[in-house]
């Protein structure tokens, strides 16, 4: 524990803090003019409001759209291709509407690894399914037999999806997958996803950019290709990750942890900055560990983090929060009680959409 601080020990302290601070705003009595200005302006912004339809027609008169909304070209055309879609980092509410209409109407369906049952629940019943995923160290299935299976589905005539963790382009060997269909002719289209970064920094409620603290974001990977033989210390410009603006987001970064910050420390970035490691992100068995980028390592390998884990480096990761009890409502709930979304009204809602060519 030593020089780093656990979750609970900030959502405590930050909570304890922000009660106070909200208890002593209830209580105190609004001076009568406040409470007049205030009236006023509730009354004012309430004349702004307007409906969804008509929010629906304005915004088509502004951005000067030609098609009426939900009426695209080619609706209800269903097309003989591959479809690579993200589903976000685990929160099944996480998953795009257009993810959940392509789940619910797939033939065949290959999936990874990291996708939660829950979100699986949510395919077509009928679809016949296929588990590629990979584990770190153990290819079950090489990305040459993906690619091939990929294809032969692909010219069966039914509609494949390719359901990828998060977004299918970030890390997600999609762009590999699209160029083999593509240069054989088969029609690919890219669904994204939540990527894992963004989907975690949210849930934290750590804002990725700010202008205060980072003017931008950079997505790394800690993992090599296979047959990559550099040594982590070889394989980054470390001159340029190591910038006390950027925040970094390092994906598959478990194994390297102790290199990456070590290699960022050395070339000057601060050992205090703050650092946060959180595996299975966004699920009811999410668990987090901040400590200053020293102490990460150490206080992971404590924890017993294992993978999936993502980690955020960067002084945005000072501003990290999160809700009172979080921690023990994730615990609380089941795999299945934390489905929010049944598949019943998943259908309901895929039954209301129209397609977009
Ligand atoms: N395409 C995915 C990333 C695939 S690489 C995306 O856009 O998110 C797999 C790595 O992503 C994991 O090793 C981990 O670093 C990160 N990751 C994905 N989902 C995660 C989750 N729910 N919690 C923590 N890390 C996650």
């Amino acid at each position: 524990m030593e020089g780093g601080v656990t979750i609970q020990m900030v959502a405590l302290r930050l909570a304890s803090t922000a009660a106070l601070g909200a208890a002593a705003l209830l209580c105190a009595p609004l001076p009568p003019p406040r409470v007049a200005t205030r009236m006023c302006l509730a009354s004012e912004a309430t004349q702004l409001l307007h409906s969804a339809a008509q929010a629906a027609s304005e915004q088509q008169l502004r951005l000067r759209k030609t098609q009426a909304v939900g009426q695209a070209a080619g609706a209800g055309r269903v097309a003989s291709a591959v479809y690579l879609v993200g589903v976000g980092p685990g929160d099944v509410e996480l998953l795009t509407v257009k993810a959940v209409r392509l789940m619910a109407s797939a033939d065949l369906v290959l999936y990874d690894r990291l996708i939660a049952p829950e979100i699986l629940s949510l395919v077509n019943p009928n679809a016949a399914m296929l588990y590629v995923g990979k584990e770190a160290g153990l290819h079950t299935r090489p990305q040459e037999q993906i690619h091939e299976l990929l294809l032969q589905f692909a010219t069966s005539g039914r509609t494949v999806l390719r359901l990828k963790g998060g977004d299918p382009t970030v890390f997600g060997r999609g762009g590999e997958e699209l160029e083999y269909l593509e240069q054989r002719g088969v029609p690919v289209h890219i669904v994204p996803g939540i990527t894992a970064a963004a989907g975690i920094a949210a849930d934290l409620r750590v804002p990725l950019t700010h202008r205060d603290y980072a003017d931008s974001v950079r997505f790394i990977t800690g993992h090599a290709r296979s047959e990559c033989t550099a040594t982590v210390q070889e394989r980054y410009d470390w001159a340029h990750l190591a910038d006390s603006k950027t925040t970094l987001v390092i994906y598959m970064g478990l194994s390297t942890l102790r290199e990456l910050a070590g290699g960022l420390i050395e070339a000057g970035l601060s050992a205090d900055t703050p650092a946060v490691a959180v595996q299975d992100g966004t699920t009811y068995t999410q668990r987090v560990v901040a400590a200053p980028l020293a102490c990460l390592a150490e206080e992971v390998e404590q924890a017993g983090l294992r993978s999936p884990t993502l980690v955020l480096i960067g002084s945005v990761v000072s501003l990290l929060q999160q809700k009172e009890g979080d921690e023990e409502e994730r615990q609380e709930l089941s795999p299945t009680t934390s489905v929010t979304l049944t598949v019943e009204q998943a259908r309901d809602m895929v039954a209301q959409m129209q397609p977009r060519a």
